[in-house]
């Protein structure tokens, strides 16, 4: 069965024909291609320094055979931009989930993190030059970018905190101050930052202290002074840097948007980029399922005298491992099509939905993978440690779990307390008529 027959009825209203031809290049590209080449591009990067400085050959293999099929900037949505390759956000998140099977699958079509995000910011709110500058090359996949916000010294969490310092002096501003989990910034092609700092820290309005700027990377007092590891993983050469900043100087010309206006874009950056990474970890789980099925299924390696998948509780964990995959997969394709019919701030709710929801089902998904395959499963010989590994940062990464439940409940229980309210009080009074008429002692309440 084919991606595109296997669209799930809810959403197939909204895909046209053309993204399911699209999606069906896209399976056969990350299966074939993508997949066998993972093991590739990790033994091309080889061991020590020489990870952080080298671009496998693999990787431009892969970009050349993916613009040839037409597999490029598919992130970009239609109704919100027009230098995509015009899909929209559900039918690029049938296509995300594929992408998400491969590790490298995303950068070969150019829809990677945090490019994806930081293109979306230059389309929306850059100016011509800017764009020309740094939109161009990043849509033809000829540079890297990272976006740095998130800070050592504050709970980032919360962005009022942020402290970076942008003082404006004559034609330039001068930057100062660190960040860390700069993702990206250790690839050699990582040629421009977004940052995020205040500009204007007494300002009243705690909403208006913070700007976004481009700093081209490598400017003097730019030190990149370590990378930081993942459960142990480098993540080289895209890489998650730790980056101070002192005295760096920039033209007035890279403020994006304008001063006092950098709440405005991380709030517009975050919405479809959460999205995609919910896409593409129902891929990654639908790949841990496929390995756990490999593995309950392998005659040689037999437990008291019987394959793993004849004992029920395996049985369960393939049906519950189903059930997870495809209720969360529908939370997701909702919050893409919630966008589409308006814009990422009126989907805020179904958003915050998917960013919770999805990783946490697929670690229990990749949990129970690692658990059938024993020791293997924890080890480099299955991918599912460093998938593992790579999603467990997605209930921290853009906004802890916390952070978007404690929004969701306090909006769910502001919206509905008073009609609930209301409505139960209504139907026991109502309740209570109705015995009366009937002949019946009316109930005692609550
Ligand atoms: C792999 C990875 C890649 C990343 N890439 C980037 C990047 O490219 N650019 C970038 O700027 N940042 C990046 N980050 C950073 C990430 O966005 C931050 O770590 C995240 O926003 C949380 O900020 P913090 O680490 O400062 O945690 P803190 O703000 O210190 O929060 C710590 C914990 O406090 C709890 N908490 C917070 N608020 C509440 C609340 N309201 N109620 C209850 N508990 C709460 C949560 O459990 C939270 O995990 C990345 C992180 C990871 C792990």
């Amino acid at each position: 069965m084919s991606a595109s027959t296997r669209i799930p009825p809810i959403a197939q209203p909204f895909v046209s024909d053309r993204a399911k031809k699209t999606l069906d290049l896209v399976e056969e590209f990350v299966e074939k291609d993508c997949v066998p080449a993972d093991a590739v591009f990790s033994a091309e990067l080889g061991e020590g320094e020489k990870r952080w400085q080298t671009t496998p050959v693999v990787m431009e293999q892969l970009k050349e055979k993916a613009k040839k099929l037409g597999l490029w900037n598919m992130f970009l949505p239609k109704n919100h931009f027009k230098q995509g390759a015009g899909y929209s956000n559900v039918e690029y998140g049938l296509m995300a989930e594929l992408l998400g099977k491969s590790k490298i699958a995303s950068e070969a079509t150019n829809n990677a993190a945090p490019d994806t995000g930081n293109m979306e910011v230059l389309a929306k709110y850059g100016n011509d030059a800017q764009k020309q500058e740094w939109l161009v090359p990043l849509l033809d996949g000829k540079i890297r970018s990272a976006f740095l916000m998130t800070e050592p010294d504050v709970a980032s969490s919360d962005a009022t905190n942020i402290e970076l310092n942008i003082r404006r002096e004559g034609n330039e501003y001068v930057l100062n101050g660190s960040k860390w989990w700069s993702s990206g910034a250790g690839d050699p092609r990582c040629k421009i930052y977004l940052v995020m700092g205040k500009s204007d820290p007494n300002n009243k309005d705690t909403y208006r202290q913070q700007s976004v700027v481009l700093v081209p990377a490598g400017l003097p007092g730019i030190n990149v002074h370590r990378m930081l590891n993942v459960y142990g993983y480098d993540d080289a050469p895209h890489g998650h840097g730790h980056i101070t900043f002192t005295n760096v100087r920039i033209p007035v010309a890279n403020m994006v948007l304008g001063e006092g206006r950098g709440f405005e874009i991380i709030q517009g950056r975050l919405g479809p980029g959460r999205i995609h990474h919910a896409m593409r970890t129902i891929g990654a789980a639908e790949k841990a399922l496929e390995w756990l099925i490999a593995r309950v299924n392998d005659d040689r390696k037999k437990t008291f005298g019987q394959p793993l998948s004849s004992h029920g509780v395996i049985i369960e964990w393939i049906a519950k491992s189903r059930i997870e995959v495809d209720a969360a997969r529908l939370v997701v394709l909702n919050a893409a099509i919630k966008i589409d019919q308006g814009d990422a701030k009126s989907a805020l709710k179904e958003i915050a939905q998917a960013k919770v929801l999805v990783p946490q089902t697929a670690l229990t998904i990749i949990d129970r993978a690692v658990q059938a395959y024993g020791a293997a499963g924890v080890c480099q010989d299955t991918p599912l440690a460093y998938l593992w590994a790579g999603i467990r940062t997605l209930r921290i990464a853009d906004g802890p779990d916390e952070v978007h439940l404690a929004q969701l409940g306090r909006r769910e229980n502001r919206d509905r307390k008073d009609a609930v309210v209301a409505k139960l009080k209504w139907q026991r009074e109502e309740s209570d008529r109705l015995l009366l008429a009937a002949g019946f002692k009316a109930k005692s309440h609550l």
